[in-house]
């Protein structure tokens, strides 16, 4: 029974705009994107997109 209620309360998994790769390490710092249209979305980048994407 409660690995049937484990599965359904998974989180869900973030997952790299760019590279699709999903967030696996806890220690990993992901970078979140508030995208400046309606409606409004949060998009994740993956340390390395995020270095490429906002670090110039
Ligand atoms: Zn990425």
């Amino acid at each position: 029974m409660l690995s049937s209620r484990e599965s359904l309360t998974t989180p869900a998994q973030l997952r790299c705009i760019e590279c699709g790769r999903t967030w696996v390490f806890d220690r990993e710092r992901w970078r979140l994107k508030v995208l400046d249209e309606e409606p409004r979305e949060t998009v994740p980048y993956c340390p390395d997109c995020a270095h490429q994407e906002f670090d110039e």
